[in-house]
């Protein structure tokens, strides 16, 4: 098993602008700062890893940032909102009912008319500038080791972004593997929804659903175990929303021998250390609840 160390892709100091939230942003920050853009206006939940990433962005490259935060204001903040309040993001609360309507024409002309022009991201950051990002992920891994017909590529799936992006850029080549972080079956339409909007149709992929732990930042004692005991033994902290869920999917199909003999696995450590410490102050350090 490989381990694509994208976890270690962020700014000196700073894991928040990090991992797959660093391949997504890349080409929307050089393509909003060629447009003349000076803020970046964007969306998700109180703990969302695209927050913090946006929010850290925008003080590296000098934007101003706007984060619609879905719900109510809950004080003191938690850290990664704290963080973004620090790199001084404005942060607006929406209602639930509001927060769906993030796509619409008209709210986004209500949003420009506020908050003034912005370069607008979408939920988890996923479009096809990030989809241009994450290829790059793909580029490096064919300098890094052979990628051949038993190579599986494994990824944590939250809108689905990289995975697309990373099955652009294997163009046909080996297998990629998508583990779902949230309940329910919708990833499969949300990925090859993504391929047609950049015209392909790529089949060398599956998406497992087992591993999900009952939702969105749901989890089980055994994957606060299984956490701790990866990062004593290989001294690789795993983040408990997204990669613990896809490592503890990737071993247990590796045990029930779900894997031909010669297969090379691949795993993408997506980053999302930053949400360790909201998970701890809901949960427990260690999650010991
Ligand atoms: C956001 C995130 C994901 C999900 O990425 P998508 O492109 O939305 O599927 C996976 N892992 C980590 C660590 C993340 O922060």
């Amino acid at each position: 098993m490989l381990i694509k160390r994208d976890d270690l892709l962020h700014p000196p100091d700073d894991l928040c602008f990090c991992g797959n939230k660093w391949r997504k942003l890349k080409y929307n920050l050089i393509q909003a700062k060629a447009a003349g853009y000076q803020q970046l206006l964007t969306f998700g939940g109180a703990y969302s890893n695209h927050i913090a990433a946006v929010a850290s962005a925008g003080r590296l490259f000098r934007f101003t940032t706007t984060g619609m935060i879905r719900g109510e204001e809950h004080l003191p903040l938690n850290p990664t909102l704290q963080h973004a309040k620090e790199q001084g993001m404005r942060i607006h609360y929406v209602s639930r009912s509001e927060f769906r309507r993030k796509r619409e024409p008209e709210m986004l002309r209500q949003l420009e008319e506020r908050f003034g022009p912005a370069y607008v991201l979408p939920e988890g950051g996923t479009n096809a500038s990030a989809l241009q990002g994450v290829q790059e992920l793909v580029a490096e891994l064919r300098a890094q080791t052979v990628i051949e017909a038993r190579t599986y590529v494994a990824v944590s799936c939250g809108t689905g972004g990289t995975m697309a992006g990373i099955l652009l850029g294997m163009a046909g080549q080996g297998q990629v593997m998508g583990f779902p972080a949230l309940k329910g079956d919708f990833m499969e339409g949300e990925v090859k929804e993504l391929l047609a909007s950049e015209g392909a149709s790529w089949e060398n992929w599956s998406i497992n659903t087992a591993y999900h732990f009952g939702g969105y930042a749901k989890y089980k004692p055994e994957l606060v175990t299984f956490m701790a005991d990866f990062a004593q033994q290989y001294g690789i902290q795993l983040d408990p929303i997204y990669t613990s869920k896809l490592f503890f999917g990737l071993f247990d199909l590796i045990e029930k021998g779900a894997f031909e003999v010669g297969s090379k696995v691949i795993v993408v450590h997506t980053g999302g250390l930053q949400g360790i410490k909201g998970w701890e102050e809901r949960f427990g350090a260690g999650g010991s609840t």
